[in-house]
């Protein structure tokens, strides 16, 4: 055994040392394998939650840990004052898959919200001719699109940004999922729309169908641009490439992150369809670690066995199975169940006092989930996910539900 502490020390050390800025579930995993992990212990688990929809393609994937290995031995980072054999090849296959125009490689998620917000306000400034420091972004009510100053200043939960202002400036808040409500906070300042195709960490809200077709046409009526975060919707989580094509649309900008890398290292993107990309100039924006060689090679595998070993079209068939089995559960515990593809929630109703406790009865179980906000659960297991692992779990969510 290599182990040599054990569970209980290892949640000590990461209390005792680390930051508490998360509430994990009592579970030390060291190792996993498509839809599974396991702990310390060596127990097996089936992953619901897909760290937030960063592994996609299951754990370790076997083609993308050999690009990993692959590519860390020839050259990991050149910072982009050099070129490297690997960007240029990335941003090909991206725009040819999502058909863009333009791609501009980032690290973390919210670095790409960062990057488009820059972008559009410099797009209202020089193309759109708006006074200087006046441009406005429109976002929405209950949105999540990271935990930067910036962003979490336009956010609406108190957690997010209750004692972190000053907040910068320039963003107008609008209910989701009403395009009346975006026709209404326009202004000839107005540079943007900033949406998520479905509230993923509101708890999987779904605006009605034909909602970004709506906004589609407000956007290019007002001359706005209409920027979609898909870093957890996209890559095959609904069970389309991007949730976009739900609605037959395309965004002007359109984000994407987690899932580029299939979970081995930080990537994200900035896609454009419209010419907004184009006026950054030279020194504007830039990251010492953005398009690097080891993360370009690793993204293009990871898009790769994505649409070659067909997960987007198993997320779209599993997550129909999942969400109508999941229906057919009858329970008083249970308010509402809804989902696209492969992104599942559960809203419980609040008397039950919130679905953490349920969190914790599956891991018991065996069934790795988290809720979001109190009373939902997220469902988002890999997107290789297969029936019978699907019918593993849903025994033992029904077994959960039907105790006490
Ligand atoms: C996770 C997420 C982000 C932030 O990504 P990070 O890599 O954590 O910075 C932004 N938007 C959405 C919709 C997300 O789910």
């Amino acid at each position: 055994m290599t182990n040599i502490m054990n569970q209980q020390q290892y949640i000590e050390l990461e209390d005792k040392f680390g930051a508490h800025n998360y509430k994990p579930l009592d579970v030390v995993l060291n190792r996993g394998e498509g839809v599974w992990v396991w702990d310390v212990n060596g127990k097996k688990y089936l992953d619901c939650l897909s760290s937030y929809s960063a592994v996609n393609q299951g754990h370790c994937h076997p083609k993308i840990l050999r690009t990993m290995t692959e590519q860390a031995q020839k050259l990991t980072l050149t910072s982009r004052a050099f070129r490297n054999d690997q960007l240029g090849l990335f941003y090909r296959e991206l725009c040819e898959l999502t058909d863009s125009h333009k791609v501009l490689p980032m690290n973390s998620g919210a670095e790409a919200v960062e990057t488009v917000i820059k972008a559009v306000r410099k797009w209202g400034y020089q193309v759109k001719g708006i006074q200087k420091d006046r441009a406005e972004i429109i976002v929405c009510k209950n949105n999540f699109h990271g935990r930067t100053i910036t962003i979490v200043g336009f956010s609406t939960d108190k957690s997010s940004r209750e004692g972190f202002g000053p907040f910068t400036q320039g963003f107008k808040i609008i209910p989701f999922g009403s395009p009346k409500a975006l026709e209404g906070a326009i202004t000839p300042n107005t540079v943007g729309f900033l949406v998520e195709p479905i509230q993923c960490e509101a708890g999987v809200i779904i605006p009605l169908a034909g909602y970004l077709k709506e906004v589609r046409t407000i956007c290019e009526k007002r001359n706005i641009v209409l920027i979609l975060d898909e870093i957890q919707t996209g890559l095959g989580r609904t069970g389309k490439l991007l949730a976009e094509e739900h609605d037959g649309i395309e965004a002007d900008l359109t984000l994407i992150g987690k899932a580029l890398s299939g979970g081995f290292y930080p990537v994200s993107a900035v896609l454009s369809n419209s010419e907004v990309l184009g006026v950054l100039r030279p020194g504007e924006h830039g990251s010492t670690f953005g398009g690097n060689p080891l993360a370009c090679a690793v993204a293009r595998t990871a898009i790769k066995v994505l649409i070659e070993e067909k997960m987007i079209e198993n997320a779209a068939s599993m997550g129909a199975y999942f969400l109508n089995e999941l229906k057919g559960i009858k329970s008083p515990k249970i308010k509402e169940v809804r989902g696209k593809g492969l992104m599942i929630g559960v809203e419980f109703f609040s008397e039950i006092g919130g679905a953490r406790q349920y969190c914790e009865r599956l891991k018991d179980r065996g069934l790795l989930c988290k809720e979001t906000h109190d009373n939902i659960i997220r469902f988002s297991p890999p997107l290789l996910i297969k029936r019978e692992e699907i019918d593993w779990a849903l025994e033992r969510i029904e077994a959960v539900l039907n105790e006490d």
